[in-house]
């Protein structure tokens, strides 16, 4: 493919589209706001699924996701308030707070359990992602990572942590398969802020807390920013207190195939790594959760 545009001469950025996000309901009766996939747009960059969800008041527990499957996929637990206790057929066992990030990589199939430990502060807010894996690498093997503190710069009135990936000079110390970024904006002070992206990377904005406004979009909870490619900084006003996660990556050019807890090439791959699941093969055994894991659905059903 022919570049057409005199690099002295960048194209303009792409337009900002808004997405509004699909509310949907989480194990343990938690509401979360799912940004991607949608009907409109599968991906941003590597990242295929987006979820947002609180800030909320509990009492109890919030969160009983119960042992399930995931294959050709990364997940990105990163928390805005509260705990969220993981524990998978590796081994891991893992308590996440504000600040920290879990990633864990499904490969060639891996089990997990998430929930509210039973000393929590009462409240939870936080992202969870995934990154589709390439197919060089969608089979390796599973793995999971913590780590205590992402790195973290001030810019302005800017206060960033990268937790994954690259951006803004820093970069997040667990392994990815595919150039990428994401990382969490806190505005400390009024007023209009910027930083810089990669003009060849596409990027996506979530808002979990205030409202900001970039040209004539005012950017809400409740909705995804989709910034598209060709810029080379973002800018934007808002009020102290405003909150946003950035998402952003090499356009992914691989067709990948969604379905359930899933990443695949197939509707093949997806039946068999189901019937394995579902017949106790493949993925081990998540220790210490207290009840039954979960079913699979029928397969017949919504393949995204
Ligand atoms: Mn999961």
């Amino acid at each position: 493919m022919t570049d057409l545009h005199d690099p002295a001469q960048p194209a303009d950025p792409q337009p900002i589209t808004v997405y509004p996000v699909k509310e949907a309901m989480l194990g343990g009766g938690l509401k979360i706001r799912r940004a991607l996939p949608n009907r409109h747009k599968r991906m941003i960059g590597a990242w295929c699924f987006l979820d947002h969800f609180g800030p909320l008041d509990f009492t109890g527990k919030a969160m009983d996701v119960a042992p399930h499957p995931h294959i050709g996929l990364q997940t990105v637990t990163w928390l805005l308030e509260g705990e969220i206790h993981h524990k998978d057929s590796l081994g891991f066992n893992q308590v996440i707070r504000p600040g920290a990030l879990n990633l864990m990589t499904a490969g060639k199939g891996i089990a997990h359990s998430e929930e509210t430990p039973p000393e929590n502060s009462g409240r939870v807010h936080g992202v969870q992602f995934w990154i589709a894996l390439p197919d060089r690498d969608r089979d390796c093997e599973p793995d999971f990572q913590h780590v205590p503190e992402a790195p973290r710069l001030s810019l302005g009135a800017l206060d960033i942590q990268v937790f994954l990936g690259e951006a803004l000079g820093l970069k997040a110390e667990p392994k990815v398969y595919s150039p990428m970024t994401g990382f969490d904006v806190t505005v400390g002070a009024a007023g209009t802020h910027q930083f810089a992206l990669n003009p060849e990377w596409e990027y996506g904005l979530v808002p979990v807390g205030g409202s900001l406004t970039a040209g004539d979009v005012t950017m809400t909870v409740g909705n995804l920013y989709d910034l598209g490619r060709r810029r080379d900084h973002f800018s934007f006003s808002a009020a102290a207190g405003t909150r946003f996660v950035v998402v952003g990556g090499r356009p992914f050019e691989e067709n990948i195939l969604l379905w359930w807890n899933f990443v695949a090439r197939t509707t093949a791959e997806i039946d068999e790594a189901r019937r394995q699941w579902e017949q106790g093969e493949r993925f081990g055994p998540v220790n210490d959760y207290d009840g039954d894991r979960l079913t699979a659905p029928p397969l017949n059903v919504n393949l995204k």
